[in-house]
């Protein structure tokens, strides 16, 4: 932890003094903010909010009633309210409100005393997405009342990703109480004609700007500075690597009899591209010039084999390794899926995620650190300051699309001496190969495992639709598995696009889980339901009763869309498939096909989304599929960095921001001095 502002700067600048300076932030919160990549006073004030939410004006609730899928406030009288349980701790309240023009339900999932708060008679004002559960309903709404109404129409609240037990609003709260108190102490690093070149504020400007905005506008100039930073750091490490200045890590030399032994490993034949990947990470293994390599391969390709091989070389030569997924299914699936193979060839795994108790996590970490752990799994959580190594060699990470820039830009500011194999199922454009990813070397892994069933896909309406539970139900009774996607719903945003609510997105997967549960199919062979709002101790078993098969379907939003590996599951639903882009549904769809028999994905969705649909019906060809994506929704989409993930960590847009970009590619060619910085 850093000390106060006196001692010694990080990467040059004055911290500001640590969180614990800051009213209610003791050592308990601090250690989480610290887990969310904030240690210092200067770290939170330069926290980007993830998204800009606009307070609508009032709608009728005739007219809220129509505008499924947006976001909309109402106002009006409780008539009834209703509580129903669904066993064990499950419960819905519906309370009915009415304002004159119509009535509408406010729905509340496990909040039984939202029935006596909202007993007949109330008058409330309620926001939320309009969602379809038994006619028009708000689900999970934000509540106003007389004594505390909601924010005003019109009024800009800018929204942070929280994660790990902190939300958005205290962030908010620290934010709002370090700029009362700190704004004055704020530098700036960058030379004024850098930033009037780039249109974008100094920081003493723009931090108070972005985080209290008067006007959208205002925020997206005050964005720009913040979305230099992670821009700045990446271009820092692609210019260090290209100057050989990239530091040195220990090569990990390996023998032809050890390399040998090491692809005799495994369970399965590696398939020619594995095999051509491997020699060339072998290659890259055995230098001290540290590895920056991306794998590029489409879902089911078999990258974590690569990754595996890559593991066991490094722990060969007694190195460490860390490996890294976007969200904590991911990573635990990996730990799980790699065990044996890794505990096969004498090397000691753990595992690490927010949800270990204090006392295992600080077993881990100590075993970490004492080096008698030698594959270590997790989230970003992993690269926090209490987890130490005895020797990091290798770090890997996995679907790395969905860290985003920001996240690029941290880790390439780590670890100048270590190894690090970049996975990735998204291929990334041209033109932003050199910008973004000019620090690394590329290898594609092409074609697919052998003895994969077929996998068809079928935009389902109409007939179809009606044969579609017949057909389901003789795949349950076969004893196959079914992933049924309920995506998410739109909300503004600042620049008028949509994004999605994890609010109603969980609850819209509710609503289609309370319905099939109704049906005996489907709650015989078992059912789960899974979004990104559980507990992810909770989220975590519920798929691990998926993966091992005791329950035959699972309900989801697009948690699954990465990695999730279970080839028994040979059936894909995915509703309201429109308001996913063809990159996602490709990344969904690739959760099935993974077994010997043959699967299928059916798509629900509107008429407007029917070019998508029949391109999904076509091609399995993710690269296609990609390149068409690009055409269709742009750069940002592509790259997931405007995707709500797990942790996400700003609103860096590289086809907004390329002007941002390219400017920063050359700043450290004129002045390489400001290199001290990042
Ligand atoms: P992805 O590239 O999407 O990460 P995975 O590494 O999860 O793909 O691999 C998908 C599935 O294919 C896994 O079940 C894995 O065990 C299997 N697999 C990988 N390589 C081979 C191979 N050479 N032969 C047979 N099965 C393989
Ligand atoms: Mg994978």
């Amino acid at each position: 932890m850093s000390g106060a502002a006196s001692s010694p700067p990080e990467r040059g600048f004055p911290t500001i003094g640590p969180l614990t300076g800051l009213r209610g932030v003791g050592h308990a919160r601090a250690a989480r903010l610290e887990r969310l990549g904030l240690k210092t006073v200067r770290d939170l004030l330069l926290l980007q909010p993830i998204r800009l939410v606009v307070w609508p004006v009032k709608t009728s609730i005739q007219a809220a009633s129509r505008r499924k899928g947006e976001r909309v406030t109402i106002e009006g009288r409780v008539r009834r309210s209703v509580l129903q349980r669904i066993g064990g701790k499950r419960s819905v309240v519906r309370a009915t409100v009415s304002d004159g023009t119509g009535e509408m339900d406010l729905v509340f999932f496990n909040q039984p005393w939202m029935k006596e708060q909202l007993s007949s008679g109330t008058q409330v004002e309620a926001h939320g997405s309009v969602v379809e559960a038994r006619g028009a309903s708000i689900a999970s709404p934000r509540l106003g009342t007389a004594a505390s109404p909601l924010p005003a129409p019109g009024t800009l609240a800018p929204e942070y990703g929280g994660g790990d037990g902190v939300s958005s609003d205290a962030l908010k709260a620290w934010i709002d109480e370090a700029l009362e108190r700190h704004v004055g102490e704020i530098e700036e690093h960058l030379p004024a004609e850098f930033l009037e070149h780039c249109d974008a504020p100094g920081l003493p400007v723009a931090v108070p700007m972005i985080h209290r905005p008067a006007t959208i506008p205002d925020f997206e100039y005050a964005r720009r500075r913040f979305a230099l930073e992670p821009i700045l750091t990446l271009q820092a490490a692609v210019f260090a690597r290209r100057s050989g200045k990239a530091g040195r890590a220990r090569a990990a030399k390996i023998t032809a009899e050890q390399d040998a032994e090491i692809r005799s490993r495994y369970p399965f034949t590696l398939t020619d591209a594995q095999s051509r990947v491997i020699g060339e990470i072998r290659a890259d293994l055995g230098r001290t010039r540290p590895m920056r390599r991306l794998l590029q391969g489409d879902v089911g390709a078999g990258k974590t084999a690569v990754a595996a091989y890559a593991a066991m070389t490094v722990a060969e030569c007694g190195g460490q390794v860390a490996m890294m997924a976007p969200t904590e299914v991911l990573a635990s699936q990996h730990a799980y899926g790699l065990r044996d193979l890794l505990e096969g060839h004498g090397l000691r795994t753990a595992l690490i995620t927010g949800s270990l108790r204090t006392g295992e996590r600080r077993d881990v970490t100590q075993r970490l650190a004492a080096g008698e752990i030698d594959v270590v799994f997790g989230t970003h959580a992993l690269f926090s300051e209490d987890v130490k190594f005895r020797r990091l060699d290798l770090a890997v990470i996995d679907e790395q699309h969905r860290f985003g820039v920001a996240q690029r830009g941290r880790l390439a500011g780590k670890g100048s001496d270590v190894h690090v194999l970049l996975m990735t199922a998204t291929p990334i454009p041209r033109t932003l190969a050199l910008t973004v990813y000019g620090d690394l070397e590329v290898s594609i892994l092409d074609g697919s495992p052998p003895g994969r069933g077929s996998v068809r896909t079928r935009w389902a309406r109409g007939d179809d639709r009606r044969r579609m539970p017949r057909f389901l139900a003789e795949r349950l009774e076969a004893g196959e598995q079914i992933y049924w996607v309920v995506p998410r719903i739109g909300e503004t945003m600042s620049d008028g696009d949509s994004e999605d609510a994890p609010a109603s997105t969980a609850a819209s997967a509710e609503a289609r889980f309370e319905n099939l549960v109704a049906r005996p199919t489907f709650r015989q062979a078992g059912i789960e339901l899974v979004h990104g709002r559980l507990p992810s101790v909770e989220r975590n078993s519920r798929l691990d009763r998926f993966r091992r098969g005791d329950v035959a379907t699972v309900v989801a939003t697009t948690v699954v869309e990465v990695g999730v590996d279970v080839p028994n599951a040979t059936i894909m639903v995915i509703e309201d498939a429109h308001r996913l882009g063809l990159a996602q549904l490709h990344q969904l769809r690739g959760r099935i096909g993974r077994g010997k028999k043959d699967s299928y994905c059916f798509l629900l969705g509107d008429k407007k989304a029917e070019e998508r649909f029949r391109l999904m019906e076509r091609s399995r060809d993710g690269f296609l599929l990609a390149e068409e994506d690009l055409r269709q929704r742009g750069m940002g989409d592509l790259l997931g960095l405007r995707q709500s993930g797990e942790n996400q960590e700003g609103l860096v847009d590289p086809e907004r921001d390329l002007d941002l970009l390219l400017a920063a590619r050359d700043l450290f060619q004129r002045e390489p001095g400001l290199l001290r910085y990042y």
